[in-house]
């Protein structure tokens, strides 16, 4: 809507009193169920949801391959050979990670790229939820492997988090502790050391970048509890390696990763067979 529209309608709920705010009213509406059209492919969106992406796009999400590594979720189609043989990548025969598991909804390519975008620089928050859904039936459709207590997203450095007004994590871990029924901690794990302003890392920059830099707040209590730890995005797993450390130091029982996509194509630093 631009500054004309908006201040003819203020001129008329000065001159109409009642009727110009029923034209207000009206207006939010019409902005509510006719937008612009689809982010992604400016297709016009038909529907009462407040998810501004097509339905079309919505199903183009790449489902996760049914073959993934039992711990990491990795998909496993990556190691020749390795089908059938067994069910873990070779980071989790060598026990890389500090999470006990992770799960991602969808591959990372298409139009999902442009929809972490949104929920990212846009907090476009009906998204958020509309993942966050999907997201509580793959908890649910993982049967008890997925159990937690509470749900904590992956945090931003403050000075960052500042900047931007909000964590795009917690856009997808809010909703998500709703529809699970359970607690969400948005201020019990933190970062201490900010992300390198350097767009693109190296494999092994990405894992040094991260390595000590989240803590848990003095006085949050973690002991015992089985952490749902919620990001928008795993790429190598050392966010979310560097969160589960920080959480087992301060006693957490297990930290379980939960993201909405997952980058397929990206090696891992501990093997130099890719
Ligand atoms: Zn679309
Ligand atoms: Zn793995």
């Amino acid at each position: 809507m631009g500054a004309g529209s908006s201040s003819s309608v203020a001129a008329g709920t000065r001159r109409k009193g009642v009727r110009g705010w029923m034209a207000e009213a009206g207006d939010a509406l019409v902005s509510v169920f006719f937008p612009a059209g689809c982010r992604i492919c400016n297709r016009p969106l038909t529907g009462a949801s407040r998810v501004p992406i097509c339905e079309e796009c919505l199903a183009s999400f790449g489902a996760m391959p049914k073959e993934i590594c039992e711990v990491c979720g990795r998909p496993l189609a990556a190691f020749a050979g390795n089908e059938g043989v067994t069910s873990l990548c070779p980071a989790c025969v060598d026990k890389t990670y500090a999470f006990e598991r992770a799960r991602s909804l969808a591959v990372y390519d298409g139009a999902l790229v442009q929809a972490i975008l949104l929920l990212k620089f846009e907090q476009i928050e009906p998204l958020g939820a509309w993942l966050a859904g999907r997201l509580a039936e793959l908890v649910g459709a993982e049967g008890g492997k997925l159990a937690a207590d509470v749900v904590v997203p992956v945090p931003l450095h403050r000075q960052r988090e500042r900047e931007r007004g909000y964590n795009q994590a917690a856009l997808l871990s809010k909703p998500l502790a709703k529809r699970l029924g359970l607690p969400h901690k948005a201020v019990l794990l933190m970062r201490t050391r900010a992300r390198p302003d350097k767009r693109i890392l190296t494999l092994e920059e990405r894992w040094k970048s991260v390595r000590g830099a989240f803590a848990t707040r003095p006085g949050s209590q973690v002991d015992n509890l089985r952490v749902l730890l919620v990001d928008d995005v795993l790429a190598t797993g050392a966010t979310l390696d560097a969160c589960a450390r920080a959480l087992r130091a301060a006693g957490a029982k297990s930290v379980i990763g939960l993201t909405v996509a997952r980058a397929v194509r990206n090696p891992l630093p501990s093997s130099d067979t890719w």
